[in-house]
């Protein structure tokens, strides 16, 4: 990434991203990761056509070239190269000539908001379609005959994938989501997209402590996917955050995981309370984006979701009116900030065990004891003492923190400094499950 405000190039990337077509498979979703690539690497992987996944099969690739509506003079009314959200996402081909009564039961509008085209997909039953506005639904002709053409085809190919991975000096994981797969909307989920990328080049700029996977992956069949070629190492999964929608307008809104007290749930309350301003909490519920994946009872992964005015809350949601214009570089900068501050509580937070838990250690002779602490050594003998008297592998230095009424970052220095002089350990992830 270059200078400048990350807002500006997070919406610069999304309208470079925006008339492309994207869906679950095909060249739109490779394009898109290839541009977002350009901002850091990402790994790609290819599940193939046919592959079984939990409980689903990946489907074949959808390829759509041309779809349009033209009248019997040959002008179009309905143009796939005007706007991608005219075709019925994974539309079956067609070509035909019809009246408006039998292409009616093919078209899709919204009475109720008469200048936007809906969002439609049908990946798993075939079917060919086009979304419209009201209004040009309206204009079509009961006595025209229509040339009705979907040029789209299904191939055995593959689903992609895309990773970046950043390691740290642990093993465990935060696991950062974001799904691929919509066409032209900006809000959802592009968004996400650009947010997360530049989220990953700006932690892979500074030390780690956490290892950090960005998955970027079309939503539920991508996540299933990704779930089941990792399930081996899933238990590295220390928490995750499913990014959407934040581009909008609105205050942030945290959806709990299911567990409901995961380490991902105590950062982001500390994180979004500490930045003073006020944002929603909302409990976890089975719908939604690739939450419902990660904390399906099998996985039971802590991953919780931000987002601002959710999905189905405003308007534009799933509809032309969800354009570059509906989202703003001040609200994609300040996602920005807010989610790192929520990744770095929980990259602080941690569940310590004392090596020492018999009385208190004897601080002074390591040096760690306030009047004896050599010159320009700084002591917090209070978030020490803090650390140590909840270094019993069940209470979190969040947990702790509120308790002590200190901010995480000097608890956390302190179990550095504890960890360093072998008086303390970070327990593993397993045993961080409250
Ligand atoms: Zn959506």
């Amino acid at each position: 990434m270059s200078d400048g405000d990350p807002g500006t190039h997070m919406h610069a990337l999304i309208r470079r991203l925006y008339p492309i077509c994207r869906s679950i498979t095909g060249p739109g979703l490779r394009e898109s990761l290839a541009i977002l690539s350009e901002v850091h690497p990402i790994r790609l992987m290819e599940v193939p056509s046919g592959a079984k996944v939990l409980d689903w099969i990946v489907p074949k690739e959808w390829v759509i070239r041309d779809a349009f509506i033209a009248s019997s003079r040959g002008q179009k009314i309905i143009d796939f190269k005007e706007h991608n959200l005219h075709v019925l996402n994974y539309s079956t081909p067609v070509r035909a000539h019809m009246r408006l009564a039998e292409l009616d039961a093919h078209l899709y509008s919204l009475p109720q908001q008469p200048s936007l085209i809906p969002y439609r997909t049908s990946y798993y039953s075939e079917q060919w379609g086009f979304c419209l506005s009201q209004r040009q639904r309206e204009a079509l002709d009961p006595a025209e005959t229509y040339e009705v053409v979907i040029d789209s085809d299904f191939q055995d190919g593959s689903m992609t994938l895309g990773e970046i991975v950043l390691p740290g000096a642990r093993e465990e994981e935060i696991l950062v989501s974001t799904h691929t797969c919509h066409p032209s909307l900006c809000n959802d989920n592009l968004s996400g997209m650009a947010v997360a990328v530049h989220l990953a080049t700006a932690i892979a700029a500074r030390p780690r402590r956490l290892t950090y996977r960005f998955l970027f992956a079309p939503g539920t069949i991508g996540s299933i996917a990704w779930l089941a070629l990792n399930e081996g190492r899933l238990s590295q999964i220390r928490g995750g955050l499913v990014i959407t929608s934040v581009g909008g307008k609105g205050e942030f809104t945290y959806k709990r995981s299911r567990r409901g007290d995961a380490p991902i749930d105590r950062a982001a309350r500390y994180a979004l309370q500490a930045r003073g301003l006020p944002f929603k909490e909302i409990p976890f519920h089975p719908y939604g984006y690739d939450e419902r994946q990660f904390c399906s009872p099998g996985f039971d992964l802590g991953v919780g979701r931000i987002s601002r005015t959710p999905h189905g809350e405003y308007p534009e949601y799933h509809t032309s009116g969800d354009d570059p214009d509906f989202v703003s570089a001040a609200a994609l900068a300040d996602a920005f900030a807010a989610i790192s501050q929520i990744l770095e509580a929980t990259e602080l937070d941690r569940v310590c065990r004392s090596l020492n838990p018999k009385g208190e250690p004897q601080l002074g002779k390591r040096g760690l004891y306030r009047d004896l602490a050599g010159e320009g050594l700084a002591i917090d003998e209070l978030s020490l003492l803090w650390v140590l008297a909840y270094s019993d592998s069940r209470h979190s230095l969040l947990e702790v923190a509120n308790l002590a009424g200190l901010p995480l970052a000097r608890l956390a220095r302190a179990a550095d400094q504890l960890e360093r002089h072998r008086l303390v350990v970070t327990c593993p992830v397993s045993s961080d499950h409250g």
